[in-house]
């Protein structure tokens, strides 16, 4: 595959999800993190922003509930979970520590990425994280979501978490080389590019992972490029533990198996936003900000802000209007209506004054927005 597509995909990448599943950090539980901590660290001084997906907190606490190999019952594996997060929570930390890195811990449900403002309230912390040079690890909460350990490895939470945080690429490690056309152990050979997911991917995706300590396998990965491949995400599954791997995969080298969205997808969220549902609301915007935000790419600040019509909590989905009550564009809102009416011609810097906190210095940020 031509080095030129690659390069499309994935070097432009501003920021990206990583995930690192259990097998990997079993095997190495401090010389992985160690390896991963060098290249993140190189990453952010090309500007470049990481989020990890980490999972291994069951790997690493079945020694502390006495276990020698993975249980069945789920309330057992919860428990080796509860067990063993610190403890890949100090693995990451002494790992970022060479580099005078900080981490912080994120642990996240499937529900909080489905619920609208909780998905706002995690977008808002991650995002205040990343501007903050900080690495966020975010592990599934397997104290009230089973989820990924029934049957993900965390595979569909890193997916997730591409659209959390609104991330150029899903880069899944794992410990074969990529997809292959038949079990590698009997001859078949990695593929390097998927364009269809449906049809050249899932009939393939049986090839799972030998080692036992984690849930996920090559199905799970597929289905989560697929996943993220519906926010406009592509994904490239590689061997995590090969040396400088994340940056082979993000100079394009061709390594792994690269998923591509389909052309000009847009994500379903976005879709939602802008086609899929009804508003609950009118925002109407001054004639400044309608001519910036038609341009694209910017956000609603509350110092464009002239009405607000109709009553709506956090994270609802609104209607921008303009001074003549033409709807242009659509939006999930970062404040209820009744602060909204508050802010109404601010400036993002009076917002505290004005409500007594800050979630967020946008109206609707430009992630949340989609133009008509
Ligand atoms: N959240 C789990 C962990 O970190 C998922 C991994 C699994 O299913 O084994 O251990």
């Amino acid at each position: 595959m031509s080095k030129n597509r690659r390069i499309e995909h994935l070097g432009s990448a501003k920021r990206i999800v990583l995930k690192v599943g259990s097998s990997l950090l079993a095997a190495s539980p401090a010389g992985q993190p160690a390896a991963i901590a060098d290249e993140i660290a190189m990453l952010q001084d090309q500007g470049i922003e990481t989020v990890i997906v980490s999972s291994g907190a069951i790997a690493l606490g079945l020694h502390g509930l006495g276990l020698k190999s993975r249980p069945t019952d789920l309330p057992s594996l919860q428990a080796a979970a509860a067990i063993g997060q610190s403890r890949l929570l100090q693995n990451w930390e002494h790992a970022f520590s060479a580099h005078q890195g900080r981490i912080a811990q994120v642990l996240l449900t499937h529900d909080d990425v489905s619920s609208r403002v909780r998905f706002l309230n995690a977008r808002h912390a991650l995002r205040a994280l990343l501007s903050a040079g900080v690495v966020p690890i975010v592990n599934e909460n397997d104290t009230v979501a089973i989820d990924e350990i029934r049957y993900g490895d965390n595979d569909q939470l890193a997916a997730l978490v591409c659209n959390l945080i609104s991330a150029d690429a899903l880069i899944i490690y794992t410990d074969v080389d990529g997809l292959h056309d038949a079990d590698p152990r009997h001859g078949g050979v990695r593929i390097p590019l998927i364009t269809d997911i449906d049809e050249q991917a899932s009939p393939v995706a049986k090839t799972t992972s030998a080692s036992g300590v984690g849930s996920g396998g090559m199905a799970s990965k597929v289905a989560a490029a697929k996943n993220a491949a519906s926010f406009g995400v592509p994904t490239v599954v590689v061997p995590g533990a090969r040396r400088g791997i994340l940056l082979s995969a993000l100079t394009g080298q061709d390594v792994g198996t690269l998923f591509v969205p389909k052309a000009q997808a847009i994500s379903s969220r976005k879709h939602w936003i802008g086609f899929g549902a009804k508003p609950a609301g009118q925002l109407v915007v001054d004639d400044g900000a309608f001519r910036a935000l038609q341009k694209g790419g910017g956000s609603l600040l509350p110092a464009g802000l002239v009405e607000v019509l109709s009553d709506f909590g956090r994270g609802a989905l609104v209607s921008l209007m303009t001074t003549e009550k033409t709807e242009f564009a659509r939006g999930l809102v970062s404040y209820g209506a009744e602060d909204l009416r508050k802010l109404c011609g601010c400036r993002s810097d009076e917002i505290g004054a004005r409500l007594g906190y800050t979630y967020s210095g946008e109206v609707v940020h430009r992630d949340d927005l989609v133009l008509l």
